[in-house]
């Protein structure tokens, strides 16, 4: 039986129809995980006991007749999510003994929703990355190729995905996390508008920029479980209180009509040739399908990643102080004061790279740089909303690409940040803005996969699903396995 190969539509009516228990589902995921996550760094926790005790409830719950569309769904977190009684390390040594003491509400969502936790996936150390490269706990292989990286921050649950080591994860999204490492695995990621989905109980990066989504096969996937996991949350103050729209009712929507934007600058700026040909391609399709294509131009958004790396290590300086060896995380041993305390602490518990975005961090807020760095950058963020609304006042989508290139070599940019940081040029964007924002897989450059982005309004997230729906009824290449692992 390959239930791998199933969506989450396919899995759930095949419990409802007894092809196989909760139980049964999920050890055959338990079983994939243990034979492929050696090779693939995917897992740093696997929690099979958590993960069939889920399974033994959504049995109860099927057979009480009570289940729902997500009831006995196996999944996986991204290590970024407190979950009760199991470590969050957050890709951290910071964190490497950290017991959360509750549930993030993503978590606590899908459990309520009935699925079923089989682990939770490697990460960038404090999700800051864009290959997976920065986690204490070694890098993630991608499954299409291991000598290259899944793309980050998100890479576990993407080469989770890619590998199908679960049918669906969780991940987060604070300058492309989510999307970036959908297009270099070959998944579908969604990160909703901000406020959409509730940040209480995900370690925070950088408050303002950070939301939670999912990485799915396909868009009809990723419209299942947002639907669970979004919606007002009192304990997180920029949670929206609006109400959510039925995802998976609004799949049947058509392009016909649809206007996409394609925006000048998200061509230009390092786009690779040969990814640049799969998306025009990809965009030809959207017009088959009706769309009416616009030209758009947003002339301040190559400013997106010199503000994105102002505002976001200023932020994360803020939050990564409170780890400071006292309350919880790592601690030094035998301090002799309590400066040597928190340096040591602190040295020895974050990596290279977070040491950066704190410096730079506490750099630009600091009282002679506050103006001629932060609210400098500030502005030009407001600057680039606004040209995103203009935008929206004559579009209803934007497509372009998700990254400039297909996956890289493992080690190939690590001494070189600016390269590094120039992944998310095309991602940062709905960030900055709050917009919502998918990559779907849409081909494939040199055996590795391409993803296309598509945009939508604030709040459009029904849209933006629906378009990748509609291009997914016509393209097989969500489908798309890599061989060792189809
Ligand atoms: N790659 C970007 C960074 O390193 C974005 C990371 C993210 O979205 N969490 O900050």
């Amino acid at each position: 039986m390959s239930l791998h190969t199933r969506s989450v539509a396919e899995l759930a009516a095949g419990l409802a129809a007894k092809e196989y228990s909760a139980v049964e589902l999920t050890e055959y995921f338990l079983a994939r995980i243990g034979a492929a996550n050696p090779a693939l760094n995917a897992f740093v926790t696997v929690t099979p006991e958590r993960a069939l005790a889920d399974a033994r409830r959504a049995d109860a719950t099927l057979a009480a007749g009570k289940a729902g569309p997500l009831t006995g769904i196996p999944l996986a977190h991204k290590d970024i999510f407190c979950t009760d009684g199991i470590r969050t390390a957050c890709g951290s040594r910071m964190l490497d003994n950290f017991i959360a003491p509750y549930d993030a509400t993503v978590v606590e969502r899908l459990a309520a929703a009935g699925t079923v936790m089989l682990g939770k996936t490697n990460m960038d150390e404090f999700a800051m990355g864009s290959s997976n490269e920065t986690s204490f706990y070694g890098p993630v292989k991608n499954p299409w190729d291991l000598r290259k990286v899944p793309g980050g921050s998100s890479g576990g649950s993407a080469a989770t995905v890619a590998a199908r080591l679960a049918p669906v994860a969780t991940g987060t999204d604070t300058g492309g996390s989510i999307r970036q490492p959908a297009a270099l695995a070959g998944v579908s990621g969604i990160k909703p508008t901000y406020g959409r989905v509730s940040r209480h109980g995900m370690i925070a990066f950088a408050s303002s920029l950070d939301q939670a989504g999912i990485l799915a096969p396909s868009a009809a996937d990723c419209a299942r479980l947002l639907g669970a996991m979004a919606g007002f949350d009192p304990r997180d103050s920029t949670s929206v209180d609006r109400p959510v729209p039925d995802y998976v009712a609004g799949l049947g929507a058509s392009l016909k009509g649809v206007r996409i934007g394609i925006v000048k600058e998200f061509f230009e700026h390092g786009l690779d040739a040969a990814n640049g040909a799969v998306i025009h391609a990809a965009i030809d399709e959207l017009a088959k399908l009706g769309a009416t294509l616009v030209d758009i131009s947003c002339p301040n958004l190559p400013l997106s990643v010199p503000t994105y790396y102002v505002v976001a290590p200023a932020e994360c300086s803020s939050n990564l102080s409170r780890f400071d060896g006292v309350r919880f995380g790592h601690r030094c041993k035998d301090p002799k004061d309590l400066l040597d305390l928190y340096l040591r602490s602190r040295g020895e518990g974050f990596g290279p790279e977070v040491k950066r975005r704190v410096m730079t961090g506490t750099y630009v807020l600091s009282a002679g740089y506050y103006d001629a760095y932060y609210l400098r950058a500030q502005k030009v963020r407001t600057l680039i909303t606004n040209e995103f609304r203009a935008a929206f006042a004559q579009v209803d989508l934007l497509a372009g690409p998700t990254s400039p290139t297909p996956a890289f070599d493992l080690g190939a940019k690590m001494d070189d940040p600016i390269t590094m940081y120039l992944n998310d040029i095309y991602t940062i964007g709905a960030n900055l803005a709050g917009l919502p924002a998918m990559s779907v897989p849409c081909g494939f450059v040199g055996g590795l996969p391409v993803g296309l982005q598509l945009l939508g309004p604030h709040f459009g997230e029904s849209q933006v699903l629906a378009a990748g729906h509609a291009y997914q009824g016509v393209t097989d290449f969500h489908r798309r396995m890599p061989a060792s692992y189809a």
